[in-house]
């Protein structure tokens, strides 16, 4: 069978997937979903029994719960994001070393060779504006985010089910995966079509023996499976004139009353795929032999954040709530020329208090 280069399909068999997956294995570290502890969390996934297969997520405000199903790729994506991976919750940056009274300096960037395998449309954007976070529109490109990023390999999974948390059609980030991909698995009723995204993508795909040409029907399927997604989901508020609304709304005393509600546990900035904010520690060992800077995630609702001289710009709760999503949807527009969030819906998951951030947009901009 003749090779496919970007755009070409094929339909492979579970087994094909399988052939797939254990290719990709042999060449790159997969990070992929996992059952792990009653959630589907990304996780290193060294064989392919460990993807969830025959489970889905059922996700409400505050509420997340695993169901048993009659497919494959029938979750949504992970309860935590690919960011760990990317920008992980800690990371050693430096490490000094004194040793005959002379100090060593090593930078420690890691390069892995990572492949990043059913990542969802929504998340894919999120990678997208990562990328522009701390690469294309950083004026000092960070190095160890490039490092884990450059090798990177993705193969992207479209929806064909939605949770009740999901708005990446509200945002136009999904369901349908458009860009970003090297391949792209879609499950259909006879098998999985599989897209070609990029020369690497067609390489590693022609070396799959189980797989067959895709056929028009194939894509038809594909498109009727996604809108059938899409029409599951309701458009939460309109994005159009979004920034300049909330603009207008700074001093409203409605961001009050979020203050009743939030108590600032900063879980949704930690599942947040972009939220980016960290600090910098320095870890010394008591000796004082070796020490190490740290990169650590921070959040724009932990009391520190905003402290300069040991006062706290944001000390109310509400100002911290509005910082959040007034830079998702207002300031990163201006710094980034996107919006900060993609609808994952994983912040209204896991806050333990139920707070609907597609709820406050459209109270705050539109009531
Ligand atoms: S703000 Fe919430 S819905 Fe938007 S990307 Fe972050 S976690 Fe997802
Ligand atoms: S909005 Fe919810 S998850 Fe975020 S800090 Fe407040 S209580 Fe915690």
């Amino acid at each position: 069978m003749e090779s496919k280069g970007k755009g070409g399909g094929y339909l492979l068999s579970l087994e094909g997937i399988r052939e797939l997956f254990d290719r990709l294995r042999e060449k790159y570290r997969v990070i992929a979903p996992k059952l792990k502890d009653g959630l589907i969390a990304f996780s290193d996934v060294d064989n392919f029994e460990s993807l969830p297969f025959g489970y889905k997520n059922v996700e409400a405000p505050g509420f997340y719960s695993l169901e048993r199903s009659g497919g494959y790729f029938t979750y949504t994506h992970p309860y935590n994001s690919f960011k760990n991976f990317l920008h992980p919750p800690e990371l050693t940056l430096i490490k000094v070393k004194k040793e005959n009274g002379k100090l060593s300096f090593q930078v420690h960037i890691q390069e892995e060779a990572l492949c990043l395998f059913d990542i969802r449309a929504c998340d894919l954007s999120a990678l997208r504006v990562l990328d522009l976070v701390f690469l294309h529109k950083n004026p000092h490109p960070d190095p160890y985010y490039a490092g884990l990023r450059k090798g990177l390999f993705v193969v992207a999974v479209n929806c064909t089910y939605a949770t009740s948390t999901c708005f990446c059609s509200t945002m136009g980030t999904g369901p349908e995966v458009k860009e970003g991909y090297d391949l792209l698995i879609t499950e259909l009723s006879e098998g999985f079509l599989v897209e070609v995204g990029s020369e690497r993508g067609g390489e590693i795909l022609e070396k799959v023996e189980n797989k067959s040409d895709a056929e028009r029907r194939h894509f038809k399927e594909k498109a009727q499976r996604l809108g059938e997604t899409e029409a599951t989901m309701r458009v939460h508020f309109e994005k159009e004139g979004l920034q300049e609304r909330l603009y207008g709304r700074m001093d409203s005393t409605y961001w009050e009353h979020i203050e009743k509600r939030c108590v600032a546990c900063t879980s949704c900035t930690q599942a947040c795929p972009t939220c980016f904010c960290f600090d910098i520690l320095e870890k010394n060992q008591l000796d004082l032999k070796e020490s190490q800077r740290v990169r650590v995630w921070d959040s724009c609702f932990s009391p520190s954040f905003a402290t300069v001289h040991r006062f706290n710009l944001r000390q109310s709760v509400h100002s911290r709530y509005r910082q959040w999503l007034m830079h998702k949807f207002a300031y990163w527009v201006d710094q980034f020329d996107c919006f900060g969030c993609v609808g994952c819906g994983r912040c209204i998951t896991w806050c333990p208090v139920g707070i609907d951030i597609r709820e406050e947009v459209r109270r705050i901009a539109y009531a």
